[in-house]
């Protein structure tokens, strides 16, 4: 698979320092689709949706579905959060992690740990194939409430049939080799993982600090960089537990306009690095531009 989709560049690792850290924002491929509505908001109308999208100069109703994985290089380990379909990419526009991990210079075997926000496939995919985990010398790290929901298997709505047995196939035949986590919990050296529950029953979002600097991984807390930021409310057609999923929104929008936190999405088109303002109400995604290049 290749990157040069449709025989043109496009910019798929993004790096940057963050204390002590090496951030690696990488291009794990991408969806194009034609449903913005419902897509990003089954209880609003279309034409609420084509409004907004058109006040931000976007189509309507033909959208972009990034997927932006994040590798975080501490001094002591190097982590690889939510790394994608892998072998489970479902489009050749997809699957690209593996490609974006060398161009940044690092090997499926210098990986010391994978950290799992949530078990939908294009954030488990790539932990493991036909049984054999894909980073042979990596701890594999998971949300207890997450890895337990999917282990029960009940109430899997039709929908979800797809990644119950991705799941099956994946991640419980390495249950052993797991290390399973709870919110508030420090997973490595200035990394925590936080309540998100919601888009899926144990979804974790994970704060990094480093040498007095921060990051937020939102991970799938916002689908789509104007829609889930300007109408937390709004509720996303993937997420599990619509409801639950617009009030963690919501709470962990909060924060990090509160603390002019920086935040990386899975979702937020690449290189899915900005900041969040509050407005009177919702929210504004502010995109990077040169901040992390003079820090
Ligand atoms: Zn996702």
């Amino acid at each position: 698979m290749s990157s040069k989709d449709k025989g043109l560049v496009r910019p798929t690792v993004y790096q940057f320092a963050l204390g002590e850290a090496v951030i690696t924002n990488i291009l794990e491929g991408y969806f194009h689709r034609n449903d913005m509505h419902p897509f990003i908001a089954t209880n609003a109308t279309a034409a609420e949706v084509e409004e907004l999208a058109r006040a931000h100069h976007l189509p309507f109703p033909a959208m972009e579905h990034n997927f932006v994985a994040t590798v975080i290089k501490t001094p002591e380990k190097l982590i690889v959060v939510d790394p994608g379909f892998g072998a489970a990419a479902p489009a050749p526009s997809t699957g690209w992690f593996m490609n974006g991990l060398e161009k940044a210079g690092y090997s499926k075997d210098d990986v010391d740990m994978v950290l799992i926000s949530h078990c939908h496939p294009d954030h488990i995919g790539n932990v493991a194939a036909d049984g054999v985990a894909t980073f042979p010398n990596a701890e594999i790290v998971i949300g207890r409430t997450e890895f337990e929901f999917w282990k029960r298997g009940e109430n899997i709505s039709e929908m979800r049939q797809p990644t119950l047995a991705l799941f099956q196939k994946t991640l419980l035949p390495l249950e052993d080799q797991l290390r399973l986590i709870e919110p508030g919990d420090e997973i490595a050296s200035g990394l925590v993982a936080i309540n998100a529950f919601g888009h899926s029953a144990g979804h974790l979002v994970f704060k990094l600090s480093s040498g007095g600097k921060e990051l937020l991984l939102l991970n799938d807390t916002t689908p789509h960089f104007v829609a889930s930021f300007a109408n937390p409310e709004w509720h996303f057609s993937m997420d599990d537990d619509p409801q639950a999923a617009a009030a963690t929104r919501q709470r962990i929008l909060d924060m990090a306009a509160e603390e002019s936190l920086p935040v990386v999405g899975y979702h937020i088109p690449f290189p899915s690095i900005g900041f969040v303002n509050s407005r009177q109400q919702g929210f504004d995604f502010i995109p990077a531009s040169y901040q992390f290049q003079l820090a």
